[in-house]
């Protein structure tokens, strides 16, 4: 025993799927990373803020990284800041917006820590453009036990940087961080183009993939599927920066949303949401927009997940090659059609890169499907059904965000599934790291 102390925590996952009495240990300096003994089995925890359970599980402690949240160097002139992993994705933006500076690849959750973002290797609002969170990660520092403390980056230890970047907790705790930051557009004008389908979006996504902010909000019901609008957020000349247009830090989303005690999202609420924001939204035209507000979007819509109720929502999101989506795309709207799911939104996103370990990258389009009620039997089987389909035009699921994932699919939807749990082994001795989600994965 080396000072450590044990809390006990109900902890839920975001989407409430998956929640159990965990040990939780809330270390608040560095010599307490390295104290739990070196056969107790732990996961560290950021934010807390993933859809699925990948920072807890039963039998395990959570290792909590949220007194590491500072901010240790700036270099303002080079665009490089030093932080502390637990620091959250939404002050790291403020406190870099204020400075002419901002991390271009950022979740839409404010409360997601930096440690976190680097573990499920998190897309931003175009991944197309900026790639997902590891580009911008120069180096950081990993505490994991048998091996203490050790600097990994593209040059020291690349195959630890490699593995820990997507590597959903499971190579140990990052204490530190070194990030390459970008410049923000001066102004940001969001341009509405409206959509009669997915395959209709998917175009303008590819027509529109250099805009700073890319990404499409659909109608997921089978009587005007795929309906939407496909936001292109384009730099503009206007002189002051974002920086004013940040919310303080208690109008972020939160960790936990409370959810109403009853559910809103049955099929007249679905409707009614979604023929409100067609109405809204559906219609060609451009306004300007402040970059804070089209980074957090989801700053505004507790309601909305509050909505949910106790029975909770699922998310699923696959990844579908260009030359595979406008198949995957009809064959959906046909199984919508038969099945007609509880389907709340869907959002699409365009991808340009490589796909890497567990990552979710690589090239096409995205789409995240949210639906509610997850447990209902009619539900269930829509989302066997939507990664049947998906697996069957080479679709890649996103780990970090869907509960329902099991360790075949996820093996036969991530290419080199194998290699990469073969990678992540061997940095964790023992199997002594190990949550909900790498359990039900076989991870
Ligand atoms: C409303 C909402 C919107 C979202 N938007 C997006 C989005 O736009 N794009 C996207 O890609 N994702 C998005 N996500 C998913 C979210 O960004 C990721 O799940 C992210 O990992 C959450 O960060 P966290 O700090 O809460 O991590 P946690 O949930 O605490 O943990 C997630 C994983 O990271 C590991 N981890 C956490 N901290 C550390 C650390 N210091 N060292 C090593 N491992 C660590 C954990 O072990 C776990 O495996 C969204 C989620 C929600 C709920």
């Amino acid at each position: 025993m080396r000072g450590y102390a044990l809390g006990e925590s109900h902890l839920t996952s975001f989407d409430r799927q998956f929640e159990a009495l965990c040990r939780v240990q809330r270390p608040d300096r560095y010599r307490l990373l390295d104290a739990l003994p070196t056969d107790v089995p732990r996961i560290p925890r950021g934010g807390g803020v993933s859809y699925v359970a990948a920072s807890f599980g039963a039998g395990g402690v959570s290792q909590e990284l949220g007194a590491f949240d500072r901010l240790l160097a700036f270099d303002e002139a080079a665009g490089r800041l030093t932080v502390e992993a637990g620091a959250r994705i939404g002050d790291v933006q403020r406190f870099l917006l204020a400075r002419g500076w901002y991390l271009a690849v950022a979740p839409g959750h404010p409360r997601a820590s930096i440690g976190g973002c680097i573990a499920a290797d998190v897309h931003g609002k175009n991944p197309a453009r900026d790639g997902t969170f590891r580009s911008q990660v120069e180096a950081m520092e990993l505490h994991a036990p048998l091996r203490g403390t050790v600097v990994a980056s593209r040059q020291r230890n690349p195959e630890l940087f490699e593995a820990s970047c997507g590597g959903l907790g499971l190579t140990g705790s990052i204490a530190r961080v070194r990030l390459k930051l970008a410049r923000p557009p001066s102004g940001l004008v969001m341009r509405r183009v409206p959509v009669t389908s997915l395959a209709e979006a998917a175009a303008v996504l590819r027509e529109s993939a250099n805009a700073r902010v890319l990404y499409g909000w659909h109608d997921g019901r089978a009587r005007a599927f795929g309906r939407g609008v496909v936001w292109v957020g384009l730099s503009s000349d206007r002189a002051e920066g974002a920086v004013e247009d940040m919310p303080p830090r208690d109008a972020d989303l939160p960790a936990t949303v409370r959810a109403l005690p009853f559910e809103v999202w049955n099929r007249a609420g679905i409707a009614a949401a979604n023929g409100w924001l067609g109405w809204r939204w559906r219609r060609a035209g451009q306004s300007p927009e402040s970059l804070a507000a089209a980074l957090f979007p989801l700053n505004r819509a507790r309601v909305y997940f509050a909505g949910f109720g106790k029975a909770g929502m699922a998310e699923a999101q696959w990844l579908v090659p260009h030359r595979r989506f406008d198949a995957f795309a009809e064959a959906l709207a046909d199984e919508v059609a038969r099945s007609r799911p509880r389907i709340t939104l869907i959002a699409s996103k365009l991808f340009a890169g490589r796909a890497a370990g567990l990552s979710f990258d690589g090239n096409g389009v995205a789409l995240a499907i949210q639906l509610a009620a997850p447990r209902e039997a009619p539900q269930q089987r829509f989302l066997e059904a939507l990664a049947g389909l998906a697996l069957a035009h080479e679709g890649r699921p996103n780990l970090i965000k869907d509960s329902s994932l099991d360790g075949e699919v996820a093996r036969r939807g991530i290419a080199g599934f194998d290699t990469a749990r073969g990678q992540l082994a061997a940095h964790n001795p023992g199997g002594l790291h190990g949550s909900e989600l790498s359990r039900r994965l076989g991870l």
